[in-house]
Formats: structure tokens, C-alpha cells, sequence
């Protein structure tokens, strides 16, 4: 029996250990927590959210959601612990933080071909095949020596949380239960504020003292995950069109309307705390209770996690990476966030299919391929191909390729490509996986 060896047990770490130990593979897997943290980590537990409990939406005409059915449909198992652990959130598919990684991490643990060695990894081992999943938080001995041994050029960007605050805290006179339009059920938490409160926190917002950003020269926000003041500064407007938007969130009783809303969303299954839903920030910790406190529903709000802003690492991977994640000139797989796809449903898919990869290569004696119009392969091109200078991304529908027929219509016309994806998946695996496992 092949062992595997997987550096870092987050998403894409846990997701690939799995998948390969059902096939009988042993797995080796390394994980630095808890001896070691990352500044975003807060348990030891493997596979833990760092930082919003949301993994989007479950709609298909989202490409968050077509990711999802097709991890769910190939066995993901994080996927899988993610619906028994969801909490309400509309369209979402929202989990409480703390029994996703609890669970994942039993499981894991429970598993006769895995072995959990809780240590920091400094030099690249010996051990082939790996798979290095140390994520955007990689420890700084370790990302020196993939400069110094494997890739010689690095790349950061910056990423940013939103603070926690706990429910108790809450003044319930100031907000209400609704969801955007009354679709769905009504799980956010509105919290409105009238022209002269938004004015005040739109000023104190900017002026607010912010973490100064060390070490590196050249500081790149990625637009998914921006600091709530750098969307300020680029106008009032930015916040009342983004994440204080007011529109289909008037009051469910007396109609009345509002200049802007905050919503908050529920962080665990009982409502204990709440996150302050696109208030990612790098001001400093008693800025942030200053300036988020000036919401009339926040005035005493109790902060369980403030918000931060983090160096991103990833591989500059079209020069490095070939097929599935796997390097070009070894049996090297890079998963997860290090490789530049970007999220935790994007970091759960690519440590998915570089153990697919192995799993074909090595039991089935074959090539995994999966169909160019799915999310999966989409996803695992942009890695390889990007030309120009490798940005991060998501999958979205601009990665796939293009429907016959011309539609005008939007949403129909993501609906469509979810649909062509979800079928031409379906009878590849059929055909490919699961009639080849049936005849071994
Ligand atoms: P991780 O889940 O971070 O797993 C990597 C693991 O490797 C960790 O457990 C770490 O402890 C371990 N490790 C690191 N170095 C070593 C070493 N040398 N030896 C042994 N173990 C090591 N995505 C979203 O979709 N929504 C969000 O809200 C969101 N917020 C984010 C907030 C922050 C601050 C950051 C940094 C990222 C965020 N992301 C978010 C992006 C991304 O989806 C997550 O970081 C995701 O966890 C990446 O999965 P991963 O498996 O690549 O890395």
C-alpha cells in the first residue's frame, strides 16, 4: 500500500487525506496547531474556518454553488460535515465554525489508514508523492524554504476579517429579524442607521487609526475580501451600494425605510454570537469598538473576535503547476489557497482533485480528466494557464466555456452551464470512476 504524505490540515489538506485514506491509501498528514498557530487560526482542530462561517450560497445560478454540487457529488467529505453542521443563513450554506472542525477532526482521527503528526514542517521531506497544503498562513520557515528549493518567485497579497460580536451584547430596541426582500427565511440580523449616525461612522471610519501594513512594499487587497475602509475611501456610496446596503430591508412592521443597514449573521447553530456580515477591517482593536459601537444596535456591543487583515501567500503556479495541481517535473501537488484559487469552496476543490489525481494515476491507472465545462477542471486551468501576472481567483462562470445557444437572460444562463456541468460530470464519473471501481 502507498503512503501519502500531505503538509497542512486545513481545507484542502483534510479534504485530500480523505479521500485518498478511503481509497486505502495510509496518509501521513502534517499539521503545525496547535503547537504552532497562524495568526488566523484559533483551535487546533483540522479543517477550521478563519474566518466567515459561510460557504455561499447553494443556488445554482451562483458559481459558488455549482462548486458545491460538484464536490458534493464526488464524496467531499468537507461538504458533506458542512450540511450536518449548517446553520440558518437563507440561501447559504452557513455552518457553525467550531462543530464543522470539531467533527472533520474526528473523523479524521478516527480513520485506520491516517496518521495526524502534530508538527511544524521546515524542509521540504522526501516522501513521494506530496501534497503541500500549508495554505495563505504558511509558516515563515517553511514558505522560505519553497523559495529557497521548489518556487523560486512568491507572492502575497492581503486579506482581511470581520470582527465577532457576541449576541448578549446586542441591543434588540435597534434592529430586526429579515432577510433582503423577505426571501427566505428571516435568519440576518438588520441593523439599520439613519443619514446623520451613517455620516458619523462614515467620517470616524476614515479616520480611524489602521493597522500599518509591515514587511512587504506593495500591498495588493484582493476586491472579495476588502477592508471595510478601503471601500469607504472610495466613497460614501461604495457602503450604501455594498455591505450597508439598505434596499429590501425596510422594517418588517413599520415600513420604515433607512440610509443604510448592517446585517449580521449568525456565527454558531444556538445564535450566540454574531458576525458583522462584509465588515472585514484593519483598523486597530480600540478603533473598532469605537467606530462599530456608533451603530444605535452595536452601542454596546462585546467584541468575541476582532477584525484583521493578514499576508496572503501563494505560488506563483502557471509556472510551476501542471495538471490537477501536480508540478510539472515531480510528484509535487500543490492544494489549496498556496496555489492561488481563492476560498474556502475553491481550496476544498483543489485538495479534492489533486487526490483524485493520485487516485487515478495510482489505482486506476489513468488520467483524471474531468470535462472542461465543469467548475472542477475550470478551476484547475485558470491555475495552470493564467497568463500575464497570477492574480488569486474564485470560480465564476467566466471560467467556463461558452453555451451553444445564445441566452440574454442572466441568471438562466448561469442555471444552464450549472446544468451542462452537473450532467457532463455525472456521466464522466460514471464512465470513468465509478463502472472502473465496480469491475476492480
Ligand atoms: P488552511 O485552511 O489555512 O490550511 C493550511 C494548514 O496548514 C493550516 O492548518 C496550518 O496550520 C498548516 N500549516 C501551515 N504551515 C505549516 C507547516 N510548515 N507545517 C505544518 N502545517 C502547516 N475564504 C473564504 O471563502 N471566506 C472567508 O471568509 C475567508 N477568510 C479568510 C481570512 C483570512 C485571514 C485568510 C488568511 C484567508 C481567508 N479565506 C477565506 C481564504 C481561504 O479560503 C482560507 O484561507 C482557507 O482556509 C484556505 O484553505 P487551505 O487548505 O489552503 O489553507
Amino acid at each position: 500500500v502507498k503512503t501519502i504524505t500531505i503538509i497542512g490540515g486545513g481545507l484542502a489538506g483534510t479534504e485530500a487525506a480523505y479521500q485518498l485514506a478511503e481509497h486505502g491509501f495510509n496518509v501521513k498528514l502534517y499539521e503545525m496547531r496547535p503547537d504552532k498557530m497562524t495568526p488566523a487560526h484559533s483551535t487546533g482542530f483540522l479543517g477550521e474556518l478563519v474566518c466567515s462561517n459561510s460557504l455561499k450560497s447553494e443556488s445554482l445560478s451562483t458559481g459558488s454553488g455549482l462548486l458545491k454540487a460538484e464536490l458534493d457529488k464526488l464524496g467531499s467529505i468537507i461538504i458533506k460535515t458542512a450540511q450536518e453542521t449548517r446553520v440558518p443563513a437563507g440561501n447559504s450554506l452557513a455552518v457553525d465554525r467550531q462543530a464543522l472542525a470539531r467533527q472533520l477532526t474526528e473523523i479524521i482521527k478516527q480513520h485506520e489508514n491516517i496518521e495526524i503528526i502534530n508538527e511544524e514542517i521546515k524542509d521540504i521531506p522526501a516522501d513521494r508523492p506530496l501534497i503541500i497544503a500549508t495554505g495563505p498562513l504558511t509558516s515563515d520557515s517553511f514558505a522560505q524554504t519553497l523559495m529557497k528549493e521548489l518556487v523560486s518567485e512568491e507572492l502575497f497579497f492581503y486579506d482581511a476579517i470581520a470582527p465577532v460580536i457576541s449576541a448578549d451584547s446586542i441591543d434588540y430596541n435597534h434592529c430586526f429579524f429579515k432577510s433582503r426582500y423577505d426571501k427566505g427565511e428571516a435568519d440576518y440580523l438588520n441593523c439599520p442607521l439613519d443619514k446623520k449616525t451613517f455620516e458619523l461612522f462614515y467620517n470616524e471610519l476614515l479616520d480611524a487609526e489602521k493597522v500599518p501594513l509591515k514587511d512587504f512594499e506593495e500591498a495588493s487587497v484582493f476586491e472579495a475580501c476588502m477592508p471595510l475602509e478601503e471601500m469607504a475611501e472610495r466613497g460614501e456610496k461604495t457602503l450604501t451600494f455594498g455591505p450597508l446596503k439598505p434596499v429590501g430591508l425596510d422594517h418588517p412592521d413599520t415600513g420604515d425605510k433607512y440610509y443604510a443597514v448592517l446585517q449580521l449573521r449568525k456565527e454558531n447553530k444556538k445564535g450566540t454570537a454574531y458576525n458583522l456580515v462584509g465588515c472585514q477591517t484593519k483598523m486597530k482593536i480600540p478603533e473598532q469598538k469605537r467606530v462599530f459601537r456608533i451603530i444605535p444596535a452595536l452601542r454596546n456591543a462585546e467584541f468575541l473576535r476582532y477584525g484583521s487583515i493578514h499576508r496572503n501567500t501563494y505560488i506563483n503556479s502557471p509556472l510551476y503547476l501542471a495538471n490537477n495541481y501536480r508540478m510539472k517535473e515531480q510528484d509535487i501537488y500543490f492544494a489549496g489557497q498556496i496555489t492561488g484559487v481563492e476560498g474556502y469552496i475553491e481550496s476544498i476543490a483543489s485538495g479534492l482533485t489533486a487526490a483524485y489525481d493520485l487516485i487515478f494515476r495510482l489505482l486506476l491507472d489513468k488520467q483524471l480528466n474531468f470535462p472542461e465545462t465543469t467548475a472542477l477542471s475550470a478551476l484547475q486551468r485558470y491555475v495552470q494557464e493564467y497568463k500575464n501576472k497570477y492574480t488569486p481567483s474564485n470560480f465564476h462562470f467566466g471560467l467556463l466555456p461558452r453555451l451553444e445557444e445564445k441566452i440574454k437572460k442572466k441568471k438562466l444562463k448561469k442555471e444552464k452551464l450549472s446544468e451542462r456541468s452537473l450532467k457532463d460530470l455525472q456521466r464522466y464519473w460514471v464512465d470513468n470512476y465509478e463502472n472502473r471501481q465496480s469491475s476492480r
